[in-house]
């Protein structure tokens, strides 16, 4: 068994909520019980931000490698907890065992050494002003950063978000989702081993509408850096209005995903199968909208019914399931509500659309992968539903075909699928979202900008941009030998 941590982490040291309160963590295979967790209130962060203002002096003044060292320890403390952080991870969010153990895993490990080495080597400029003076500019920290992490993908994204703000100079109070902190917890836990200082990483599980706020409200935090659905995000600007702090928001997503009747089919239908079903379809980039030309309509939609069909739901901790539970059984209810949706306006569903028949999963969140024949303009292809659900849209001509991709108000993650080197570039270009896959989807590297455009919010995660996105650009001139006339005459 993983080690479970259960209390909120402050000033290096692991506490309960001052008011003593607690949130049921369970395990969406069968909604049993796995731990009572901390909950945080507004009195609790408020500690939580006091430790990381103390912490920004020191943590900012030291030498940006040493920051960089602790980061990579902690990335080759990962690796060396990789199997007790998967099983981890697959108990409290529903992610298959093999996907934890070989994507979640290395790839939290992955951005914590991308940002150990970045630490040292994001740096300023110096300007070409006029004569006789310098100018360069230095990449300064914000101060206290907050950090609000939802339920799909704790564990990376806790990297995604920890791993800039520290190797920049900030320290960091995170909200991870209630529903999933256990990673997260874990992850401040070996921070502590490593060496990072009490302080410089605070985690308050608790509920949006408290701690989440509190957090987003606080008048000593310097920026918000949220992850989730697109209302929640409009609530975090609102809340940031007090002392204008910094915002960056990662929301929600419809991600295009264009076959077009050149495409390698075999190719395409495995790509799209898991660009939607991977994690369950809880993705923001998930590529929930299957838009195919309608001369390969038919073959496609047979070998990708065939698959969604034959994929092996299951205990999570099993090694050979294929996709897990949902993540929580308020969650499952929401996607499954929208198959209802989808009928009423006459959509039909190919495959899927309710829970599956097994007894064993019976007590659990699943939800078979499910395929609906939609219009581009009915709700299930306009509306997020976070699940194993795609739509399936036809197109006559490229121009349709783009149309329909740009046709709703998200813009982060899309793909297409074609042997025409001319039109994926076009396309390319012409799609209005954060990232877009040629022939192929869903591909992430901590060097990569990762963000989007439209009501999928704005700023970026990862690469130089997040380094951008997590410092305040400070220009400092210097009179080395101008000579300044007086301005006023005497
Ligand atoms: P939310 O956007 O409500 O939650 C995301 C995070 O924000 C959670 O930690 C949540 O805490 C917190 N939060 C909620 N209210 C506030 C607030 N007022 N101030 C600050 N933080 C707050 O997502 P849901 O869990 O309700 O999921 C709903 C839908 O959102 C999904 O169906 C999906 O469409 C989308 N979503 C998108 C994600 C993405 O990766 N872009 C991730 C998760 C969801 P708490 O859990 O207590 O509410």
């Amino acid at each position: 068994m993983p080690t479970i941590q259960n209390q909120l982490f402050i000033d290096g040291r692991f506490v309960d909520a001052q008011d003593g309160a607690t949130i049921d963590v369970l395990n969406p295979h069968d909604n049993s019980l796995i731990t009572r967790v901390a909950e945080a209130k507004a009195a609790d962060v408020e500690l939580a931000v006091a430790a990381a203002e103390r912490a920004f002096g020191p943590w900012s003044r030291m030498a940006a490698a040493d920051r960089g060292r602790l980061l990579l320890k902690l990335a080759d403390r990962i690796e060396a907890c990789a199997d007790e952080l998967a099983h981890l991870e697959s108990l409290d969010t529903g992610h298959p065992i093999r996907d934890a153990r070989h994507i979640d895993v290395p790839r939290t490990a992955a951005c914590y050494r991308y940002f150990g080495g970045m630490a040292d080597k994001f740096q300023g400029s110096v300007v070409p002003v006029e004569t006789g003076f310098l100018n360069y500019v230095m990449r300064s920290p914000i101060g206290v950063v907050g950090q609000i992490v939802p339920w799909n993908f704790p564990l990376m994204f806790t990297a995604w978000k920890m791993g800039p703000a520290l190797a920049a100079g900030n320290t960091v109070v995170l909200k991870p989702s209630e529903i999933t902190p256990l990673s997260t917890l874990r992850i401040a836990e070996l921070m502590a081993e490593v060496g990072f200082p009490p302080g410089a990483v605070n985690i308050v599980v608790g509920y949006g509408h408290a701690a989440g706020q509190a957090l987003a409200e606080h008048p000593r935090v310097g920026k918000i850096a949220f992850t989730g659905s697109t209302a929640t995000g409009r609530r975090v600007v609102e809340a940031s209005k007090g002392n204008l702090k910094r915002v960056q928001l990662e929301l929600g997503g419809k991600g295009a995903n264009i076959v077009f009747e050149d495409a390698n089919l075999v190719a395409a239908v495995n790509g799209s199968a898991w660009a939607i079903f991977h994690n369950q379809g809880q993705a923001c980039i998930a590529g929930s909208r299957l838009i195919v030309h309608e001369r390969v309509a038919d073959e496609f939609l047979d070998r990708f019914v065939g698959l969604a069909k034959s994929i092996r739901l299951g205990n999570p901790l099993d090694p050979d399931t294929e996709m897990g539970p949902l993540t929580s059984a308020l969650h499952r209810d929401r996607v499954l509500a929208y198959v209802d949706v989808a009928r009423e306006q006459g959509g039909e569903v190919l495959s899927g659309g309710r829970a599956p028949d097994a007894a064993e999963l019976a007590r659990g969140c699943y939800v078979e992968p499910t395929v609906v024949r939609a219009r581009a303009t009915d709700r299930v292809a306009q509306e997020e539903v976070f699940g194993p659900f795609v739509t399936v849209t036809t197109f006559k001509d490229d121009e349709e075909a783009l149309a329909i991709a740009n046709g709703t108000e998200y813009g982060l993650g899309s793909g297409l699928w074609t042997r025409d080197l001319s039109r994926a570039h076009r396309f390319g270009q012409a799609i209005r979202a954060g990232m877009v896959w040629v022939n192929s989807y869903k591909r992430v590297n901590p060097g990569s900008p990762f963000g989007g455009v439209g009501q999928s919010g704005y700023g970026r995660e990862m690469g130089f941009e997040a380094m951008h996105d997590y410092t305040e650009a400070k220009s400092i001139w210097v009179n080395v030998d101008a000579v300044i006339p007086p301005h006023f005459k005497r």
